[in-house]
């Protein structure tokens, strides 16, 4: 029985993470949940799985929180709370399915106390990757993806010789805005931002899928968990969503994985590795399927993948900034005060601005975000007023 903390278990990710426990109780059992400030779907989950313990990250809401049903567990708060709480010698298995960059620390905490981590979080391996990995080396901590690409890309590369490797293949569904034109693209609102044609996702990654910055994050996330260099690996467009990334050797055979657009089938896979699971879920029709299609992206259109790609390069402390830059543009446009073009404008000029440190430390990490939201901030500002 593997005793599971899922981090961030009232999201997307988090509920998939408990239907695939809920799938396979004789395998997996709840051992922790945490919410940032859902305290409503905390007291549901705690009623059904019966946690030892949870954590409420929003600590004003901590204080009141009722359980429900069953035994009180024990009750964690804010960052400290959850820092303590990943450590805890109850768990097997840390479960990353909390979005942004606040998911560094106890991803960090998690590795240094020896847990065995699957993470759906970009963001840590993005601004932290090089941190991270040595990290996880030095505990001999195995790191398992469950973004669909990373998943994709660790299932080709099973039981193969790395250093064969010759190029990795992500691929993109493009976004809903794929065949728009610069002029249209100039007028995208909210809400058709918001309505992603594959997957179903919280709001950040979303709209991160529609600009391709989610692809561009996840170049940077392939370099952190494989190893690879930001050359190593290229972008396809691939708008059905079916084969999830592919890997090609120095002999020229490309592996791919293929399956149905369900967030649960890598989740089960990263939680159950190196056994595979039934689960129960949908397998792929191929009749009905008929053909998958391929095509470059354009780096006119979506330039944010090309500012992941100069921050690849770049490497130091410039995953951060353009992390952090985008972050907030990406909020500022879900809350109006920005147009959906001027997310890449933004993030651009702040690492423009910026002077990348190698080899940094946490604190220089840490620092570059600040620097990186502020800088953004400002831009984002001047241009509410232009409006
Ligand atoms: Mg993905």
């Amino acid at each position: 029985m593997k005793r599971i903390a899922v981090l961030g278990s009232s999201g997307s990710i988090g509920t998939a993470v408990l239907d695939v426990i809920r799938r396979s109780p004789d395998r997996f059992r709840v051992a922790a949940l945490s919410v940032n400030s859902n305290t409503g779907i905390l007291s549901a989950q705690a009623s059904e799985f019966k946690p030892d313990m949870v954590c409420i990250n929003d600590e004003s809401l901590a204080a009141s929180w009722k359980p429900g049903r069953g035994p009180r567990p024990e009750l964690f708060r804010g960052m400290p709370g959850l820092r303590e709480m990943v450590k805890d010698r109850r768990i097997d298995m840390v479960v990353m399915a909390i979005s942004g960059s606040k998911a560094l620390l106890p991803l960090l905490d998690a590795i240094d106390s020896g847990k065995e981590v699957a993470t759906a979080n970009k963001e840590a391996l993005v601004i932290a990757g090089d941190l991270v990995r040595l990290r996880a080396s030095r505990r001999k901590v195995r790191l398992i993806p469950i973004d669909s690409e990373q998943s994709a890309i660790w299932q080709c590369l099973e039981g193969q010789d790395r250093s064969k490797l010759k190029k990795i293949y992500l691929t993109a569904s493009g976004g809903p805005f794929r065949n728009y034109s610069a002029g249209q693209l100039k007028n995208i609102t909210v809400r058709q931002a918001l309505d992603h044609p594959r997957w179903k996702m919280g709001r950040k990654i979303t709209i991160d899928s529609a600009t391709l910055m989610n692809k561009g994050l996840e170049v940077l996330e392939a370099m952190a968990l494989f190893g690879a260099g930001a050359d190593d690996i290229e972008v396809v467009v691939h708008p059905e969503s079916i084969i999830h990334s592919m890997v090609e050797f120095v002999d020229g055979v490309v592996m791919a994985q293929l399956s149905v657009t369900d967030m649960r089938i890598p989740i089960q896979y990263a939680m159950s590795y190196p056994e595979r699971l039934s689960g129960g879920l949908k397998p792929l029709d191929f009749a009905r399927l008929k053909s998958l299609n391929f095509a470059a992206p354009d780096p006119e259109r979506f330039p944010c993948l090309g500012l992941a790609y100069r921050a690849a390069r770049c490497r130091g402390t410039m995953p951060a900034v353009l992390n952090a830059a985008n972050e907030e543009s990406v909020g500022a446009f879900l809350e109006r005060k920005i147009d959906f073009v001027s997310i890449p404008a933004i993030t651009g000029k702040v690492m423009a601005r910026h002077n990348s440190r190698k080899d940094p430390t946490l604190s220089d990490i840490a620092a570059a975000d600040a620097w990186a939201r502020e800088e953004a901030r400002g831009y984002i500002d001047r241009r509410k007023k232009a409006c």
